[in-house]
């Protein structure tokens, strides 16, 4: 039985009383508390008739026993497919009948609405769970017969769908399997050093691959703890950062953390790894943390369809502004975006991935997995990247961001790197909007530091002798902020809407 919750069990067993997940407010799972509730949870799941190779559609709030019902889908042998929880009706409704799931379990407040989206889209069955331990699933668990063990699954049989975070277009259901997800927990506990001793400080919501699958299934395959947080709050991060050991963060968390006076080496002292991820991270911001505390944040990539690629070393150097090299099993490829043939070192190119970890196909979408999911397994990232000769590979953006004005490929990052370095710029998104004469226009959006003032013509200046001509903007709009996704990723399409009648 290669069902991944029979591994998780084994280390749970072997952790017995020892914490696992643990809150602010004085809740505590032990692993055997885990492994005994999970047990209820898959009963209550059963008895709903919920079958192997179903889906379990989950839109609630961050808990414990949000994780718990992860664990029982696992051993149902049923397939974990959790929704964002800024996701409104009309998404829902979209996600259900894509997916449809044989249950939805949502968040108590939002009943009598998840009923009518389920009965609109035919998923039988509807249940709540609360942050309280509360709802009617917790019922119906403290109620059933508790299921001891892990239906049995292959390698390849599916254990999620995961949505991916919808940044480029429309969400695509990754379908995810035991091996997927086995094998990379097993590569991140090696790569990162992972103990029964370690406590992770997770303030990530539990809807998305970082907070889900890389922090909880490496405490779960590691047999150590999650300090479960509702969100990001630096108050509560500095009081909890002596007691922990491992933080894993979006790059927004360490941005704030610097920016804090509160941020010591003191304050650090107990901590072993910061790691950070879903976003780039500058290289500011990672030599400043150094600065101030003493770590090297440890900036690594992956997406909803692959869990994680690359890694910067646990020993060694971890390069501001690099996401380091191919974990343990996993092979890369970095081809031109024409030719398809690979490309030396320094040059950017397509990011392919081949490896244990690489999803099998997006749920009813074969085209897309067509075009996407190579014959050779590798899989097409649509991130644009370079290595260097060290070995270290760096993002550049992605692919759907490139700009192509007058025949030219214009790097959004490299443009925006500069437009940066202004005093007066907090920052900025580079995007190319329909031209009648370049094909694509250079054009730049840039949010003012707090206070501060500054005009086209100053923006334009500034670039002058630093960047060729073609790669400079056409137009500078200034804007309050970059909209942003609850991963904390600029959406460039939403802002090539926003401004698309530009040069029209
Ligand atoms: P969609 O595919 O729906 O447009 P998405 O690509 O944002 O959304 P995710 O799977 O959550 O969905 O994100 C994966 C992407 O996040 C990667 O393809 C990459 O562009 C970006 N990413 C992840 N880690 C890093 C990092 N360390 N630096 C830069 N970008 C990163
Ligand atoms: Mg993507």
């Amino acid at each position: 039985n290669n069902n991944l919750f029979k591994t998780f069990a084994a280390r749970m067993q072997a952790r017995g009383d020892a914490d696992f997940i643990t809150t602010r407010d004085g809740r505590r799972y032990s692993h055997a508390d885990a492994l005994a509730e999970s047990a209820r949870l898959a009963g209550a799941l059963v008895a709903l008739g919920v079958s192997p190779g179903d889906r379990v559609a989950v839109q609630v709030d961050k808990s414990p026993e949000a994780i718990l019902l992860y664990l029982a889908t696992l051993r149902a042998g049923a397939v974990y497919l959790p929704l964002n929880t800024g996701y409104t009706g009309d998404e829902i409704r979209y996600f259900l009948s894509d997916a449809e799931p044989a249950l939805f379990v949502c968040r108590p407040a939002v009943l009598e609405e998840a009923r009518a989206l389920a009965a609109e889209t035919g998923c039988p069955a509807v249940e709540t769970l609360g942050t309280a331990a509360d709802g009617s699933l917790m019922e119906r668990a403290a109620a059933a017969t508790a299921f001891d063990d892990a239906v049995p699954r292959t390698d390849d049989d599916l254990a999620a769908i995961l949505y991916t975070s919808g940044t480029t277009g429309r969400s695509k259901g990754a379908m995810l399997t035991h091996r997927n997800l086995g094998s990379n927990a097993a590569a991140l506990v090696e790569a990162w050093r992972f103990t029964p001793e370690d406590r992770l400080i997770h303030a990530l919501p539990i809807f998305h691959t970082h907070g889900l699958f890389v922090a909880c299934n490496v405490t779960l395959m590691a047999g150590s703890s999650l300090l479960f947080l509702p969100r990001f709050d630096a108050d509560v991060i500095f009081e909890e950062l002596p007691r922990g050991t491992v933080m894993m963060g979006v790059p927004t968390f360490y941005t704030r953390l610097v920016a804090d006076d509160r941020l010591t080496p003191e304050v650090t002292a107990n901590m072993r790894l910061f790691v950070s991820g879903s976003a780039p991270l500058t290289a500011e911001t990672h030599e400043l943390f150094a600065e101030k505390t003493g770590h090297a944040i440890l900036e690594r990539y992956g997406m909803t369809e692959t869990n994680m690629n690359l890694s910067n070393p646990y020993d060694g150097d971890r390069r501001a502004g690099t996401v380091g090299m191919p974990l343990p099993g996993v092979e890369i490829r970095i081809v031109d975006r024409d030719s398809g043939k690979e490309v030396p070192d320094g040059e950017i190119g397509l990011l392919q991935v081949r490896g244990p970890n690489v999803f099998i196909g997006y749920w009813r979408k074969p085209e897309k997995t067509k075009e996407e999911l190579l014959e050779d397994g590798f899989f097409i990232t649509g991130d644009l990247v370079t290595r260097d000769e060290r070995g270290y590979v760096q993002i550049v953006g992605r692919d759907k961001d490139l700009v192509i004005s007058g025949g030219y490929n214009v790097y959004p990052k490299e443009v925006e790197q500069v437009i940066d370095e202004m005093d007066e710029v907090l920052e900025s998104a580079v995007i190319g909007l329909p031209h009648p004469d370049f094909g694509e226009g250079v054009t730049a959006t840039v949010v003012c530091q707090p206070g501060a003032k500054l005009d086209e013509a100053q923006v334009i200046a500034h670039l002058q002798g630093r960047l060729a001509k073609y790669k400079q903007p056409k137009r500078v709009f200034f804007i309050d902020a970059l909209p942003r996704n609850t991963m904390g990723k600029v959406q460039k399409n939403e802002l090539r809407q926003r401004f698309d009648a530009t040069y029209r």
